[in-house]
Formats: C-alpha cells, structure tokens, sequence
C-alpha cells in the first residue's frame, strides 16, 4: 500500500482564496484592510524564513503586515513595551510575536509575552483567555497549526467522529490544542509524551496519528496501523549525513537534494511510513502552509470581532 499525500500546499490555497472576500468585505466597511502586526526579535534564520513566509501570504491576501523588527540584544521589557503600542494600535487587528525567544530573555519569556497580548488580537491562540476558549470549545482564535491539521482532515473527507486519534507531542502550541480540537470533533483522543510506555504500539492503535515531536523520523512504520492517516507536524532540519542515509534510500531525489544543499527538511515521520500509512502529510507541503493559512483567517476573525458591538 501506498497512502495518498495529503496536499497542504493546495488546501492552504483553497483556504487563502476563501478569506479573500472577507478581507475585501472588511476592507470596505471599514476603510482599512485587517492589520497584523508581527514582531520578530533577533535573527534566527529559521524564524526569519516564517516570518518572510507569513508576511507575503498576508500581503498576498489583501492584509496590512506591519513587520517589528527588535535587535536580538533587545530585553523582554523592550519587547513588553512593542506588545502594549500594539494592543493600543487601532489598525492592528491581530499581534503575532515570533518565538522561539532569544534565549537572553530568560525562561518563561515567551509565556509573559503571550499573557500580555491583547486576546481579541490573539491571532497564534497562545493566551490564557484563547487556551480557555478552546477547551471549553468556544474558541474565537484557536492555535494556527493544529486547527491548520483540522482543516486538512476535513477537506480530505477523513472522519474524525468515533476515530482513535493518538497524537505524540505535549507541548501548549501543537499536542495539547490539537488533543482539544479532535476530542470536540468526537475523536477519542490520547496524548503521548517523552515519558509514555509502549509509544509503538499505542500509535499502532490509532486510526489518526500525529506526530509533533521535533524528532527527524521518529516516527517508523511499527507506530503504524495499516491504513492510518499519519499528520506530521515536525519541521526538523537534517545536516548530519549519517541520519540523512538512515532516513533516504540510496540514490533517492530527497538524498540527492540533502548531498546537493548539505542539509534537507524532515518531519518526525519516517519517509517509509508511507508503505503503511492510507493518508499522509509530506514535510515540507503538509503541515507547514496550513499554518500560514490559519493565521490569515485568525487575522481576518480578529478584525471581524473588533469591530462587533462588545
Ligand atoms: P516541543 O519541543 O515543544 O514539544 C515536543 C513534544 O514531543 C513534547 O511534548 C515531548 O515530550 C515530546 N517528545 C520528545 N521526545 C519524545 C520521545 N522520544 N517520545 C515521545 N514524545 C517525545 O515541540 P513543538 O510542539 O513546538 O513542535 C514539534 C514539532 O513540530 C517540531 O519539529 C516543530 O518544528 C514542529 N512545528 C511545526 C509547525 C508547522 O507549522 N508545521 C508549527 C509548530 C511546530 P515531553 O513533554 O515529555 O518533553
């Protein structure tokens, strides 16, 4: 068997084209596009890619990107004091700081800057108040990657109700929202981690299994019930050739391309999971323009709430 790759790439553009007239809706009773503001702090080469990313879907789609730019000498307090000036601004609807943080900011940074965002603005969904919302099942602005996965599943026509759903990942931005997101579309849910017994065979049980991990290949097709759909969710870059020839086969296009550019992008699936697997997301084209996707329509939702009568 081989499963059918799910296209982010080209739901990712179904969902752009479809805020497009929301966006010019907006624009005409308001006067202004949606605004998003994005605050990127330091140069990490990653971050500066996402962000580049995220600034161009936005532009493309007829926002207003205001990009905020603080040197990575900057201390929290600097950053604290851009957060305010933007949840004071009129024009930005939404505000999105870039994480991961400069590592100088301290431990708990980036929560204190979460907790500081304005909530109607709250277009990453990382507020206490969003995380309150979306438990309760209430979500106004619910996190962009794992509503991203969501969207994907449904416009690819796989049932979530009754499913078994194993997701192998815990963390405030992927694993906890995404268990939230399946259990309200009455999936069974079961969240892993680092301390799980027996991971394999409890990913075996899953009709629907997620990978957010951090961990290039983890996922083998032991983990895999035949015929599952397998959501990866790890951007992982790989430099070291010993774990690229252990994850591509010899004379493989991906090998060639990590032998060519000296590293390549993976997920925390392991490229044969797709012999097992009935449907799954490719890293990169998965995943990745979702999220992007998500943040628009979080963008163009926050603008649409401010302007409701409280
Ligand atoms: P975190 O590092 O915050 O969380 C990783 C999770 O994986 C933790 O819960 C950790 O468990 C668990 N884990 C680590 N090792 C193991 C193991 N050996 N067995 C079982 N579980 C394990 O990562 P994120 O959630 O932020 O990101 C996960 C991946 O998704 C990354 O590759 C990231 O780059 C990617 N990502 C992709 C996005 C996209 O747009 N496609 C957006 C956001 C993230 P424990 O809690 O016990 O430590």
């Amino acid at each position: 068997m081989t499963a059918r790759l799910l296209d982010g790439q080209a739901i990712a553009a179904a969902i752009r084209q479809s805020v497009l007239p929301d966006v010019a809706a907006f624009a005409t009773a308001v006067g202004r596009p949606p605004g998003l503001g994005i605050v990127l702090v330091g140069e990490d080469p990653a971050s500066e890619i996402y962000v580049r990313n995220k600034v161009r879907a936005g532009t493309e789609s007829g926002l207003w990107v205001d990009l905020q730019r603080l040197p990575s000498s900057a201390t929290l307090e600097d950053l604290l004091v851009v957060v305010e000036r933007l949840n004071r601004s009129d024009p930005h609807d939404g505000i999105l700081v870039q994480s991961p943080l400069p590592a100088a900011m301290g431990r708990g940074a980036a929560q204190r800057v979460f907790d500081a965002i304005d909530p109607e603005k709250d277009v990453d969904g990382f507020h206490p108040v969003s995380v309150g919302r979306l438990v309760q099942g209430r979500a106004q602005l619910a996190p962009c990657t794992p509503s991203g996965v969501i969207e994907m599943l449904q416009r690819s026509d796989i049932p979530m109700s009754g499913a078994r759903a194993v997701i192998v990942g815990r963390s405030e931005i992927v694993g906890k929202p995404m268990a939230m997101l399946l259990l309200q579309r009455d999936a069974t849910v079961t969240v892993c981690h680092s301390k799980t017994r027996d991971l394999p065979a409890l990913c075996a049980t899953a009709d629907i299994l997620v990978a957010a991990i951090g961990r290039a290949g983890f996922v083998t097709p032991d983990f895999v019930r035949p015929g599952a759909t397998v959501v990866d969710v790890g951007i992982n870059r790989v430099t070291d050739g010993a774990i690229a020839r252990r994850l591509f086969a010899p004379g493989s296009p991906r090998l060639a391309d990590f032998e060519r550019r000296g590293s390549v992008v993976v997920g925390d699936v392991h490229p044969d999971v797709v012999e097992v697997a009935g449907a799954l997301t490719p890293v990169p084209g998965g995943v990745g323009p979702l999220t992007i996707a998500m943040l628009l329509k979080n963008t163009v939702a926050a603008a649409q709430g401010r302007q409701r009568p409280a």
